[in-house]
């Protein structure tokens, strides 16, 4: 189904070492906004570069496709030092196959990681990837966004109970 993510998870600092393994993950293509960072601001959340240097001395190849424009994404991208790919188009499919390619990993031990359900869920699926659905950072507060969430609760039953929290 194309609104369901493969996992659910708190956020990225839930992907550790055990679930890479255990699910045979080699590299990532994550979005930008709320997913790494507070939505539009150029400072990861706590936790996140330290998160990423341990997905580095894994050998995870990691790759940010944000739909957001290359103006917001660069300055946080150059920070972190994550590579990126900016207007990503998501749930459209080139973005994404075009930072898989850059990778150089195959889709299947690949993740598409993101917040949310019709751009980075939807896009993974149609790409053929695994998805990850994360919980986003801060829920935004204005109507645009509580009407997606709304959207997204008809396709996809965020059920708490399941969550896997770390
Ligand atoms: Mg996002």
């Amino acid at each position: 189904m194309v609104f369901k993510p493969t996992f659910w998870l708190r956020s990225v600092l839930a992907i550790d070492e055990d679930f890479l393994r255990k699910h045979k993950v080699r590299a990532l293509v994550l979005d930008m906004d709320n997913t790494l960072s507070m939505h539009g601001d150029p400072a990861a959340e706590s936790g996140v570069p330290e998160w990423l240097d341990k997905m580095r001395s894994l050998g995870i190849k990691m790759r940010v496709v944000s739909n957001n424009t290359k103006r917001r994404v660069a300055p946080l991208a150059a920070k972190l030092g994550l590579p990126f790919t900016a207007n990503g188009a998501k749930p459209l499919t080139f973005g994404i196959n075009r930072a898989v390619r850059a990778m150089g990993v195959p889709k299947r031990y690949t993740l598409v990681v993101g917040d949310q359900i019709f751009t980075d869920v939807m896009a993974g699926n149609l790409a053929g990837i695994r998805t990850v659905l994360v919980e986003p950072f801060h829920l935004e507060k204005t109507w645009t966004f509580r009407l997606k969430r709304k959207a997204e609760s008809l396709v996809f039953h965020r059920n708490y109970d399941d969550l896997e929290m770390k």
